[in-house]
């Protein structure tokens, strides 16, 4: 398998840490403190093209594929899982789903608005009494003419205070368990439609978590997505595009840990030198890097396949080209404690070996002293790239 990145990939990626630091970083605390946040940052998302990842230009998307959806994720997660999760749903969930499975005239209602981060989109799957058997929800659509009349209620929906349409799924049928699930689009303006916020969560407080509840909501037949009894399929194949979304986040997560690990212990000075010159928090710190790039190879290799896709919008490729002038080298950032750190490597019986700089295990990380070049970092993957 080839996990080497293109230019396009190595340049989206370093636009969603440009973006994470400049738009993200800067409001994570205040936004986890509201348990809300600013709803400005899903303009500035469409802006830069990540809400658009995958999607097609002709309706209004950014190109590229799922390798570097899966960089921009976790870039968004490293910044703050809330915003992640926000591109998880309305993109991974409901648009990449509309784009695979809506008719010509959804996807041109819906795609266009999404993808800029006009609208939001929502994924209405769980009820109270369904979460892991979402096969046996209770939600029912009954037909009434040319109209389907949907009465129940969704529970924990990711965008849902804020989202314009919701991917919603309904059992429309008497068969029982998933054959009897139907997926429809439903703008949340509906009447009968009503929304609350579930505030008081423990992580991705900012994300705004909502119930929804559905009294004798009214949506034309043309709002159904795919075919009548198949819902159940879609919100499936919608889940194994979004998940890997979730799990490239959660790498971000790890990485944002290890970066403040790293950070303190820079700053932290204990018996006349930094915490990070002693050798058992070395080796802490690089345990952790050594799962953190073990999690980012999986989840890379694990992403959904590609089949051939446009190539990334000139419009993403631009904003990163603008925004890199001036950017200092990973290197220089890092604390002077350890710019030294460098990665060992597990040997038999759990033991770890070659935490010195010189030793023989490091030497493929080391800089070539001609070249500059770092075996592994130039591939996007290099051990390194927690510092
Ligand atoms: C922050 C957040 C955002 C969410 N966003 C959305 C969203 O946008 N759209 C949406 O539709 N849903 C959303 N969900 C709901 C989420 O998908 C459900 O929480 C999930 O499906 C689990 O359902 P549940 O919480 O009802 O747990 P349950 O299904 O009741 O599970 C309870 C426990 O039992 C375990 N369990 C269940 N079945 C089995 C089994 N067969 N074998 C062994 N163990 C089992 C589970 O692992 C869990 O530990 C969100 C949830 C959260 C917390």
């Amino acid at each position: 398998m080839n996990l080497e990145l293109s230019e396009e990939q190595t340049a989206v990626r370093r636009l969603a840490r440009d973006f994470v630091d400049r738009e993200i970083a800067p409001n994570v605390v205040a936004w986890d403190r509201a348990e809300e946040v600013d709803r400005a940052i899903v303009k500035k998302l469409g802006e830069v093209g990540f809400l658009g990842l995958t999607i097609d230009e002709e309706y209004g998307g950014s190109g590229g594929d799922h390798l570097a959806y899966c960089l921009v994720t976790e870039e968004l997660g490293r910044g703050d899982s809330s915003v992640r999760g926000i591109v998880s749903v309305s993109l991974g969930l409901v648009a990449k789903t509309l784009a695979a499975r809506g008719s010509e005239e959804q996807k041109r209602r819906w795609l266009p608005g999404l993808t800029s981060g006009e609208l939001v989109g929502c994924f209405g799957l769980t009820e109270p009494g369904t979460g892991s058997d979402a096969g046996n929800l209770t939600t029912r659509a009954v037909r009434d003419g040319d109209d389907y009349v949907i009465n129940g209620t969704k529970m924990f929906i990711t965008n849902g205070t804020w989202a314009d349409v919701v991917l919603l799924f309904a059992r429309s049928t008497d068969v029982p368990g998933h054959k009897g699930v139907t997926a429809f689009l439903v703008p949340t303006g509906t009447p009968g439609l009503t929304r609350r916020t579930i505030h008081g969560k423990l992580g991705l407080r900012g994300q705004a978590t909502a119930e929804l509840v559905l009294e004798d909501v009214r949506v034309p037949a043309s709002a159904m997505l795919g075919e009548e009894g198949k819902g159940f399929s879609v919100a499936m194949s919608a889940l194994a595009k979004g998940r890997m979304s979730v799990a490239a986040g959660c790498v971000g997560i790890a990485q944002a840990a290890l970066d403040a690990a790293v950070r303190y212990a820079g700053e932290r000075e204990q018996f006349g030198k930094p915490i990070a010159q002693h050798q058992l928090v070395q080796e802490l710190i690089s345990d952790i890097a050594v799962d953190v790039d073990a999690a980012r190879l999986l989840t890379l290799a694990g992403r959904r396949p590609d089949r051939p896709r446009a190539p990334l919008r000139r419009r993403v490729l631009q904003g990163q080209a603008v925004r890199l002038g001036g950017r200092r080298t990973r290197r220089e950032q890092r604390p002077p404690g350890l710019r030294r750190l460098r990665l060992h490597r597990r040997v038999p019986g759990g033991q770890t070996a070659a935490r010195r700089p010189g030793d023989d295990a490091l030497r493929g990380h080391e800089p070539d002293p001609e070249t500059g070049h770092r075996a592994g970092a130039d591939r996007g993957f290099g051990v390194l790239s927690t510092t």
